[in-house]
């Protein structure tokens, strides 16, 4: 089911989890092992994150170093297929604009709608490792509104092979990224607020957040998102925190801040079990007060930690 048909058919804040796909030569188990556990609390869709290629220089034989390309964790497509198998979940790929060309993105997205798939996050992605700014592919998107233009040209059955006459039209619902605390590259949240209104008026049915530990932030972003009258469902996204390092490492690749409480809280932890108890402690108290105020979708970055997810839903349903 699209996430847009399932959200109007629930009366009830309903659940979204976020997987990486296993690094390179890992089995799928691992991401079974992980989500076994989480499947008790029936989501409704498991988002499964997209990461490019890094170029990286080997060195040869004769002593000469080549650029090769390297993927480490392939396989979003692949996951996706299996879990809507195993699970009979609503599996949901991310596609990023980095690396692509536009043909390449269109033959991703007919893989996608032969396998059934009805929903995707499109994205920009972020520079390559070997980049300072995001660099487009020279034939593909600069921005994930042309990303979400691209998805809803298809939809209608155009093609970007122009020869092709009464293409069958696709019917992806599109999810875009969304930043309460505004994306690292822009000026100002009203301007970032800017761009998302235009991948809303292009066609993108709903915005999923990058993770906050203050609601505060979310709240304000609706509320000015509403101002700039973006009125589709926002779903808060939430992740754990769970050791000391991530409070700096955190706000250095998300561009989000740490509140000073739970700063203090997981500096005064001394155990790892004593960290986790601080960030599920942190997670609960932030799913309450989304649930009070009626949020549509707890979407959770659940990575290295579902453990901690667990014990969160476990109180919460
Ligand atoms: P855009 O919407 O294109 O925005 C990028 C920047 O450009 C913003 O500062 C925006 O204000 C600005 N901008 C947008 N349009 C214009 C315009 N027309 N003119 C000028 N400026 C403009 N990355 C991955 O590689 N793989 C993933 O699986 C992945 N999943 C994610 C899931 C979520 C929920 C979130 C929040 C992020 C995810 N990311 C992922 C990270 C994301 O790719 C980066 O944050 C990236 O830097 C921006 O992507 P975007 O889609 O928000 O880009």
């Amino acid at each position: 089911m699209k996430v847009t048909e399932q959200l109007k058919n629930s009366n009830e804040t309903i659940i979204s989890l976020e997987i990486l796909p296993p690094t390179k030569g890992k089995s799928i188990e691992s991401i079974y092992k992980h989500l076994d556990p989480l499947m008790e609390f029936k989501p409704s869709f498991v988002n499964v994150t997209y990461h490019r290629a890094e170029q990286v220089y080997k060195k040869r034989p004769d002593g000469n170093f080549e650029r090769v390309e390297i993927r480490k964790r392939p396989g979003t497509v692949g996951i996706c297929a299996a879990l809507m198998n195993k699970y009979n979940v609503e599996a949901i790929p991310h596609l990023i604009c980095g690396g692509f060309s536009k043909e390449e993105t269109e033959n991703a997205l007919i893989d996608l709608h032969f396998l059934g798939i009805k929903n995707v996050l499109a994205l920009r992605g972020d520079a390559a490792a070997n980049e300072k700014f995001f660099t487009p592919h020279p034939l593909g998107h600069r921005y994930a509104e042309d990303l979400v233009r691209q998805i809803v040209t298809l939809n209608k059955g155009h093609y970007v092979e122009e020869e092709i006459i009464d293409g069958v039209k696709t019917d992806f619902c599109i999810g875009v990224a969304g930043y309460p605390e505004k994306h690292f590259e822009a000026p100002n949240l009203d301007t970032d607020i800017h761009h998302l209104k235009n991948k809303i008026s292009i066609g993108a049915d709903y915005v999923t957040t990058q993770m906050f530990f203050n609601n505060e932030h979310y709240y304000n972003f609706v509320k000015r998102c509403a101002e700039h009258q973006v009125n589709v469902p926002i779903m808060p996204g939430l992740k754990p925190l769970t050791n000391q390092n991530q409070l700096t490492m955190i706000p250095r690749y998300f561009n989000v801040e740490v509140p000073v409480d739970l700063y203090n809280e997981m500096m005064k932890a001394k155990t790892p079990e004593a960290c986790d108890q601080v960030g599920t402690e942190w997670l609960l108290a932030q799913c309450r007060d989304l649930l009070k105020n009626k949020v549509p979708v707890l979407h959770f970055y659940t990575l290295s930690k579902p453990n901690v997810i667990y014990n969160v839903l476990k109180q919460l349903f």
